[in-house]
């Protein structure tokens, strides 16, 4: 199985005690330890979700109560059409993603810019918050939806509100994901482009990829601000704010920046910059936003 190859399954072999693959059934089960802690057990779940992937499939996961000896078991549907496999989708979504990032590079040498780095390189894997820059590697990295793990898809349903079809909701993926998100990472690598981000906080430094991204699209195509403005506004408006009472938004984000990142409360951070970069007035245009590259 290609989870085999998977770095992470070395470090889970003490509580997998072993694995059953049923093909014909196109099952897998997976047998661990009793008493595995919760964490344990999510982080694993991951692992395999990541690893069998590549079969393809819609995963079916019989969730294991903590500290129960169980099985979590995976449905493969190993008959899906060809045209159909992650990796033609993901095949597809690199293929996009290369159009926007060159669209965005011609855009700024449109704008009379130009960038003393190469553009960045693209990888399509499964990336928290879908999508990071990497100013090291120069790498963005960005999702594709057969990788979406269940929580994930569950997100941008509920992001796409209630009685939402899955065709809806993908596109709300495609418009956050490779839209949105995609050209505010391009924003991060503008940001290396100007290499003055060493002396800004997180918070100015995610502000201005919104910024860019956001004065992109309004010049771009002003429908993927009309579909995502709302998600942005909803969010702020439903979601819990994370920030303690009297605590400042921005220091609390500067100070917790690293566990921040990762967790359940940074879309409202990011749905606060978006509205408000999206309040500021007069609109910036894209030159602008690229001259100011941490707004204003
Ligand atoms: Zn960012």
């Amino acid at each position: 199985m290609p989870i085999s190859r998977r770095p992470a399954i070395g470090s889970m072999l003490h509580t997998l005690l072993s694995l059953q693959v049923d093909r014909r059934k196109g099952i897998a089960m997976f047998f661990l330890k009793a008493n595995t802690a919760a964490p344990e057990l999510s982080r694993i779940r991951s692992t395999i979700l990541a690893g069998v992937r590549s079969f393809h499939a819609s995963l079916l996961l019989a969730l294991l109560s903590e500290g129960a000896l169980g099985a979590v078991s995976i449905q493969l549907s190993a008959q899906t059409k060809s045209a159909d496999s992650p990796s033609a989708e993901q095949a597809a979504t690199l293929t996009k993603a290369t159009a926007a990032r060159d669209a965005f590079v011609a855009r700024i040498h449109a704008d009379g810019y130009s960038c003393p780095i190469p553009v960045p390189t693209i990888l399509v894997e499964d990336v928290p918050s879908f999508g990071q820059y990497d100013e090291k590697t120069n790498i963005i990295r960005t999702s594709d939806w057969t990788l979406l793990n269940p929580e994930e898809r569950a997100f941008f349903f509920r992001l796409s509100g209630p009685g939402a079809k899955e065709a809806d909701v993908h596109r709300t993926f495609e418009q956050g994901a490779h839209g949105w998100i995609f050209i505010h990472e391009l924003g991060h690598w503008w940001q290396a482009c100007r290499s003055v981000a060493a002396d800004r906080g997180p918070y100015q430094v995610e502000y201005g990829a919104d910024c860019i991204s956001l004065a992109y699209w309004r010049e771009v195509d002003p429908a993927i601000v009309d579909t995502m403005m709302p998600i942005f506004k909803n969010v702020l408006a439903n979601a819990l704010n994370p920030v303690p009472a009297g605590e400042d938004v921005e220091a609390y984000f500067n100070k917790h920046y690293q566990e921040l990142g990762p967790s359940p409360a940074y879309p409202w951070f990011q749905s606060r910059m978006n509205v408000t970069a999206y309040d500021e007035k007069p609109a910036p245009t894209f030159a602008q936003a690229l001259l100011n590259p941490f707004g204003n």
